[in-house]
């Protein structure tokens, strides 16, 4: 093994080091400031490395990684789009990066007003009244909006609405959410070209409904028409309509989740506002609502007084609180630098691009790969594998073979709805040459699956591992030194 594919725990030699302790605070061993009845009584078993050891490791285990910054990355759902630098640049200004969330307000007028403003600008992009922030990702978004829908019910002293309707096409996070906010999930099927059956949802509209959790256009990349029906028929249930907007990608600027109907939804900063995810960061899912649904938003609350000034401010008919302080601020810092950036012109370029890119792959690779649904899809779309099945190559297959090309497979065997799913997701900032390069590539693989369908078969070739044992690893995984060492 070389050096470079070790643990850092193998590279650990008794007494080396990389750190040098200050000498008028620390003895030679570096206890003296520490009472010793606090003292540990054995030494914690840490890799003894020196700084360049150290160095060499991480610089490369992070060249072992792969990202939106190394390649094109399709992964369907979860808008690996880039993350423009500047977005960066302005996050880690000192000035914000220093902030301490206890500090007086009157001190942090900037920082709150780029929450304020930030608030704003998502309630205009989505059609609805107010945002909060303070959700952590995605899912958390989801729990908070679901908790805002059983605190607005509760508050009519309906309490028999636990019901939440929930698509058989959803993201698992969905029925998750429902029922971590304590509410019973009823699942609604799909007609075959994706879309939710009509007439499989009237049926379960009784006055047990808290709501329905949809996404739109929904998983398989289609855009539900009969929203406006559907939205009807929820809210003369007594429902409200939860939006996923964990992919506004497509819509952005263009087509609002509120002006469809929808009272709830959370937006994934991570994914449609170009801040990192994927291993890359902590996320950010904000929340937005209706107008008669401001009040149960969670605590703080940043609000602007008559002076111009921005103040934290606290609701007693809200349903508390999600988050310690106001969420993750770095990652609000760099939406609003990407919102910026872009402009009230520019954001409106987004979701047609990122369509654009998605159909281009679909229709150059529907004679090699089944295209279930056919149509023009938004900003992602499903194969069903390949369209050849005598060969016996898999999606899996096909997504480990794409590593050798140096691209990142896209997602697979989700949505569930088919038995070979591969979701393809180019987003907008990708340009013709890379998605003609895929494209090839793709084809180049569909070939191979005719020629030396073995080959496919033990395809990752040029990855530091290529079939690892996917159940063990998932049932057993090693994830400690000692766990390791002991196995
Ligand atoms: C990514 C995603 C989520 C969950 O977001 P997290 O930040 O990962 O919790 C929910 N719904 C859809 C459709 C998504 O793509």
């Amino acid at each position: 093994m070389k050096n470079y594919d070790k643990l850092i725990f193998e590279l650990s030699r008794p007494g080396r080091k990389g750190y040098q302790l200050p000498a008028d605070k620390f003895d030679t061993d570096g206890f003296a400031a520490i009472p010793a009845d606090l003292l540990r009584k054995e030494m914690p078993e840490l890799p003894e490395v020196s700084e360049l050891d150290v160095v060499r490791h991480y610089t490369n285990i992070s060249n072992k990684n792969f990202g939106v910054d190394t390649g094109f990355y399709p992964l369907g759902s979860c808008t690996m789009k880039y993350n423009p630098k500047i977005n960066e640049e302005i996050s880690a200004m000192p000035q914000f990066a220093g902030l301490h969330p206890l500090q007086d307000a009157e001190t942090a007028q900037g920082a709150l007003e780029v929450y304020y403003n930030l608030q704003k600008a998502l309630a205009s992009l989505s059609g609805l009244a107010e945002f909060t922030l303070n959700p952590y990702a995605g899912a958390h978004g989801e729990l908070t909006g679901l908790m805002v829908m059983r605190q607005y019910h509760a508050s009519r002293g309906d309490h028999k609405r636990a019901k939440v309707i929930v698509p058989d096409t959803a993201h698992g996070t969905n029925p998750a959410s429902a029922m971590v906010a304590g509410l019973e999930v009823v699942e609604v099927k799909s007609k075959p070209n994706g879309s939710i059956d009509i007439e499989d949802l009237k049926p379960l509209l009784d006055d047990t409904v808290a709501g329905i959790m949809m996404t739109n256009p929904n998983t398989v990349g289609m855009f539900e028409t009969e929203i406006l029906e559907i939205a009807d028929l929820v809210h003369k249930a007594g429902g409200l309509l939860y939006y996923d907007g964990a992919n506004l990608n497509p819509l952005l600027g263009k087509v609002r989740p509120g002006d469809m109907g929808f009272d709830i939804m959370h937006i994934n900063l991570h994914k449609t506002f170009s801040t990192p995810h994927g291993g890359g960061g902590p996320g950010s899912g904000p929340v937005g609502v209706a107008e008669h649904l401001v009040e149960f938003l969670p605590n703080p609350r940043v609000r602007i007084a008559d002076d111009g000034k921005f103040y934290v401010d606290a609701d007693d008919r809200s349903l508390g609180s999600v988050s310690t302080f106001f969420g993750n601020f770095g990652v609000m810092l760099r939406a609003y630098a990407y919102i910026l950036t872009l402009g009230r012109d520019n954001i409106v370029n987004v979701g047609p691009m990122a369509t654009l890119n998605a159909n281009y792959i679909k229709e150059s690779l529907k004679d090699l790969y089944k295209l279930p649904i056919d149509g023009v899809c938004k900003h992602e779309f499903v194969f069903d594998g390949l369209a050849d099945k005598s060969t016996g190559v898999t999606t899996l297959n096909v997504a480990k073979r794409l590593l050798d090309f140096g691209f990142h497979a896209p997602t697979i065997y989700f949505p569930l709805l088919f038995h070979e799913s591969m979701m393809i997701e180019p987003t907008e900032t990708e340009s013709l040459e890379t998605l003609d390069e895929f494209i090839d590539v793709m084809r180049k693989v569909a070939e191979e699956a005719k020629t030396n369908p073995d080959l496919l078969k033990q395809a990752p070739l040029t990855t530091i591992i290529s079939h690892p044992d996917e159940t063990s690893a998932a049932k057993n995984p090693i994830l400690t030194y000692k766990a390791l060492k002991e196995a």
